[in-house]
């Protein structure tokens, strides 16, 4: 109790705002989502990551978070993963609503519409929590402005895994900004590497065999039409560039839009 009042007492740095936490849900005993609201002139692209965190002692503690809101939302949503000894995530976990947490006042990342050239097919590959920067801009209605059509393929061990990007594709399709537009452009494919499932394996054995495009009836990759974003693991990401760059992808960025563009889910 002493150190909790000691770390109220102390002000939170200037390159961070400080946001009151509205909502919390927890999906599995490592993975729950959370909301905070959204400081007034905090603005970011869909997409995006900012650093969050909690105040530890004198110091806040801050790590990378991709902002699983969309651009226009009042809200800020996160998709965090509890990493039972995570200098941070052991604390973050325990968060109530009404609780402080802080924002960096510096959204930035690759995983935004600007930095692809335009195209008909997006695809976004994801795995774990590297859902999250696609369950914002899935929301966004510019996504669907700029494709004819959104893959969004989440690859994780288990089912209930699933479950965040299922309710993230529920709530889209019911979203009275964005639904209408989804609806027969947004589809959400899934693979699970250790449960049983119509999808079964790595994403990057799926696609490389054809299993993925089969599964639902499309066209290979093209590289004149499809665009792609990926963000998972450093081994994902690597495996995923390859596939990419063998199929004639160029990897893109904020100044040079290419044909696909990566991010890591987390450091390590
Ligand atoms: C650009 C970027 C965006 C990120 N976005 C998110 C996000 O939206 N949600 C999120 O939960 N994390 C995200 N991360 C990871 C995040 O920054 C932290 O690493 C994570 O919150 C754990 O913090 P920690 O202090 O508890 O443990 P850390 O010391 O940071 O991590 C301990 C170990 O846990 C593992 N780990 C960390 N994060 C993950 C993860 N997300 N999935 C699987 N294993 C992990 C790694 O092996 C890591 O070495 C992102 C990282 C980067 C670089």
């Amino acid at each position: 109790m002493a150190d909790q009042q000691e770390s109220i007492a102390i002000a939170p740095p200037a390159n961070v705002h400080v946001a009151r936490v509205a909502t919390v849900k927890h999906y599995t005993d490592s993975l729950f989502a959370f909301t905070c609201e959204r400081p007034a002139s905090l603005r970011f692209r869909s997409g995006e990551f900012v650093m969050i965190g909690l105040m530890n002692g004198p110091k806040p503690l801050l790590r990378a978070y991709s902002i699983a809101s969309p651009a226009w939302a009042e809200e800020l949503a996160f998709y965090s993963i509890k990493v039972p000894a995570g200098p941070l995530t052991s604390q973050l976990q325990n968060i109530k609503p009404g609780d402080e947490v802080l924002v960096g006042k510096k959204p930035t990342g690759t995983l935004v519409l600007d930095a692809l050239t335009p195209g008909k097919r997006l695809f976004l590959v994801s795995t774990g929590t590297g859902i999250a920067p696609f369950a914002s801009l899935i929301r966004d209605p510019e996504t669907y402005e700029r494709y004819d059509e959104v893959i969004l393929t989440h690859t994780c061990r288990t089912s209930p895994e699933l479950v965040y990007g299922a309710d993230i594709v529920d709530e889209t399709l019911a979203d009275p900004l964005v639904g209408e537009i989804a609806v027969g452009k947004l589809r959400h494919i899934t693979s699970l590497t250790r449960d049983a499932h119509p999808l079964q394996g790595r994403i990057t054995r799926l696609i490389e065999d054809g299993a993925f495009f089969a599964h639902f009836g499309a066209a290979p990759f093209n590289p004149a039409e499809d665009r792609i974003m990926i963000c998972g693991s450093v081994g994902v990401l690597n495996d995923m560039k390859e596939i990419a760059e063998a199929r004639g992808f160029v990897e893109g960025s904020n100044n040079e839009p290419g044909t696909f563009v990566v991010e890591r889910a987390f450091a390590g």
